[in-house]
């Protein structure tokens, strides 16, 4: 059984993808953390992030057991993420180890951009989460506001319409809405609401 999560930055995602596998009993897989952990890497190899070799070669010696590094988590690696995203050659070298988490009994819940249109074509549901760009920018506000840092509304929403722009408008693997994906649109949802929603649309999908 395979969930497939896809939608843009602070959609609430990742927050859904997680709550789903805790409550159906699957497992979990954050692929945004992978490319992340590819941009970690080439910096920490002293290559710059438009370094299409210094990228690939990150990408292909991964090690996934090292995606639990905090600083991962963090709007800049977010966008550092969406530069070496754009590389084919990166996607591709990181696409196995998405597939076969994906087979991992008794199901897997995957979220990012590209899982019901590449990773896993063939995954039982498919929910395309999203928000308007406010509402997105609103959430990450609130979360900078609580963690102390300074930074404006303004440049928050620049910053998600850049990285919109950047997924959706890439040759390879851009972030789009599948054609047999139910759209989930949590921008009037509270995290209980949307949960209850994605609960009822994989029960509604799994009993046909
Ligand atoms: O989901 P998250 O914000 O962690 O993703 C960071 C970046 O990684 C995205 O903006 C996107 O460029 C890239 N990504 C991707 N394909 C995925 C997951 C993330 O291209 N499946």
């Amino acid at each position: 059984m395979i969930i497939a999560i896809d939608g843009p930055a602070a959609s609430g995602k990742g927050t859904l993808a997680k709550r789903l596998a805790n409550h159906f009993g699957f497992h979990c897989l954050d692929t945004g953390l992978l490319y992340r952990a590819v941009a970690r890497d080439v910096a920490r190899n002293g290559f710059r992030l438009e370094d299409a070799w210094a990228a690939v070669a990150a990408a292909r010696n991964l090690d996934p057991r090292e995606l639990e590094d905090a600083d991962l988590r963090g709007n800049a690696a977010g966008d550092a993420a969406s530069i070496v995203a754009r590389i084919p050659e990166v996607r591709a070298a990181l696409l196995a180890y998405q597939r076969n988490f994906a087979r991992r009994p008794p199901g897997a819940v995957l979220d990012g951009r590209d899982i019901a249109t590449v990773v896993c074509p063939d995954a039982n549901v498919k929910i395309f989460v999203t928000a308007s760009p406010e509402v997105r920018a609103s959430r990450r506000f609130a979360e900078f506001e609580a963690r102390g840092s300074a930074v404006a509304y303004e440049t928050v929403l620049e910053d998600i319409l850049a990285r919109d722009a950047r997924d959706s408008g890439r040759a390879s693997a851009p972030m789009m809405l599948a054609e047999d994906a139910e759209l989930l649109d949590t921008s009037n949802l509270s995290i209980e609401a949307a949960f209850d929603a994605a609960v009822g649309l994989i029960k509604r999908k799994i009993s046909h």
